[in-house]
């Protein structure tokens, strides 16, 4: 039986960490629908693509395709953009900064929640990002909705950026967040918020473990 279980929550609440986990343990795949946006946002950013022109947006994305590629020493899949491995570019400050108002343009979301309903044809997956549970999987056997505390969200953001670009601060790092929740959850486009069968799921007092062994037991019944 096919399952798809969708997480969602503001940024850095944990959970590519917990979907990621939760995929090795049930034998799924995992799929980060966050790069999908941010490869788009790269795209757009390259390409000088104006945000606010319809045509040039509709245009832009008819020359984009996206793939995801398991690469066995990260133990997880990396995306391609067109046919390149736009990994190691997606999660820069310039398209942090960017990301969230081009996701929020109506245009940009059909064509990437297509190809993620797509994604979810064939195998079991989990899937994180803001609206899997409301817009993209209305009907995944399993929902979450993680939060965290805005500071801890902080520091964890800043330790995961801080090991490859040291000249980063709290600062920056909390501005971007709050930054990107507050677009993220006004935009008219299906706006981030908890869909109503989706269990809280708070981690900063748990563990990995603790989370892990949760939602397990919630898979089970
Ligand atoms: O998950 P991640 O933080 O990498 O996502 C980056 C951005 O992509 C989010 O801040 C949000 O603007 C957008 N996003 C979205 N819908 C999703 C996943 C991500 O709008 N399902």
């Amino acid at each position: 039986h096919k399952m798809i279980i969708a997480i969602d929550g503001y940024s850095s609440c944990g959970k590519s960490t917990l979907a990621k986990e939760l995929a090795a343990r049930l034998g799924y795949n995992y799929i980060d629908s966050g790069a999908m946006y941010r490869a788009i946002t790269l795209y757009f950013l390259r390409n000088a693509i104006d945000l606010g022109d319809h045509n040039e947006v509709l245009d832009a994305l008819s020359q984009i395709s996206l793939s995801f590629v398991f690469n066995e020493h990260r133990n997880a899949s990396d995306i391609y953009l067109n046919d390149e491995n736009a990994e190691p570019f997606i999660r820069d400050m310039i398209v942090s900064e960017k990301v969230s108002e081009v996701a929020a343009i109506r245009e940009v979301r059909s064509f990437a929640v297509a190809q993620q309903k797509r994604m979810g044809r064939k195998k079991s997956i989990v899937m994180d990002g803001r609206d899997i549970g409301t817009a993209v999987f209305p009907d995944a056997e399993l929902k979450l909705f993680m939060t965290a505390d805005p500071e801890v969200r902080v520091i964890r953001r800043f330790k995961e950026l801080y090991a490859t670009n040291p000249n980063i601060t709290l600062e920056e790092v909390r501005d971007n967040l709050q930054l990107r929740d507050h677009i993220d959850s006004t935009r008219e486009e299906s706006p981030l918020r908890r869909a109503d069968d989706a269990v809280i799921l708070d981690n900063s007092n748990l563990s990995r473990e603790e989370q892990l062994k949760l939602v397990l037991e919630m898979v089970k019944d």
